[in-house]
C-alpha cells in the first residue's frame, strides 16, 4: 500500500516538474529509481542517449547503426547496467529498453533510454549494495542520481563514474 502511495506522490510530482523536459535531460548524468518489494527489486532508468553512444538523433553511419543495436543487445541482460551481490540470488524476470532512436523516430533534439527492469531475489536481505559495469563501456556517462525505496525507508545518492557504487 505504501508504496502505491509512493508512486503516486512520484508520478505527480514527476508531472509538476515535467514543464520544461529538456530541463531533466542533462548530458552524462542519469536517473535510477530503484524499489524493493518483498523479493521484487524493480527499476526504472533514465539516461540521454548521448551518454550512451555519443550521439542521439538517428544512426548517420554504419558504424553508429552498430554502436545502437550493440546497446540495444547488450540491455537485455540488466547485469549489463546494474551488478547484484550475488548472495542475493536475483534473477531477471523481465527488462525493457526504450528509446525514440530504437523506435526509428527522429526529429527531436534529445534522446533519452528509459530502461525497466525486474528482479526476484530469493535472499532480498542481501541487497545491500550495488554496482553500475556500465559505466566502464559508456565514457561520456558520468554521474547517475539513485532514488531507492523499499518499505516505506528511502535512500538517496549520486553515484559518479570515478567510483561506481550504491550502497545503502
Ligand atoms: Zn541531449
Amino acid at each position: 500500500m505504501l508504496s502505491i502511495f509512493f508512486r503516486m506522490f512520484v508520478v505527480s510530482g514527476l508531472s509538476l516538474m515535467a514543464l520544461p523536459s529538456i530541463a531533466q535531460h542533462s548530458h552524462g548524468k542519469g536517473l535510477l529509481q530503484l524499489s524493493l518489494n518483498g523479493d521484487l527489486l524493480q527499476g526504472q532508468w533514465t539516461m540521454p542517449m548521448e551518454a550512451l553512444l555519443g550521439f542521439e538523433q538517428l544512426p548517420k553511419n554504419p558504424k553508429q547503426t552498430e554502436a545502437m543495436n550493440d546497446l540495444q543487445k547488450s540491455l537485455q541482460n540488466a547485469s549489463y547496467f546494474i551488478e547484484l551481490p550475488a548472495e542475493a540470488k536475483c534473477q531477471q524476470i523481465e527488462v525493457k529498453a526504450d528509446s525514440d532512436m530504437f523506435q526509428g523516430i527522429k526529429g527531436k533534439a534529445h534522446s533519452d533510454l528509459q530502461y525497466a527492469f525486474k528482479f526476484k531475489c530469493a535472499n532480498p536481505q542481501a541487497l545491500t549494495k550495488f554496482g553500475f559495469p556500465f559505466f566502464k563501456s559508456h565514457i561520456k556517462s558520468h554521474q547517475l542520481k539513485v532514488e531507492w525505496v523499499s518499505q516505506g525507508a528511502q535512500k538517496s545518492a549520486t553515484v559518479r563514474s570515478s567510483k561506481p557504487t550504491f550502497a545503502l
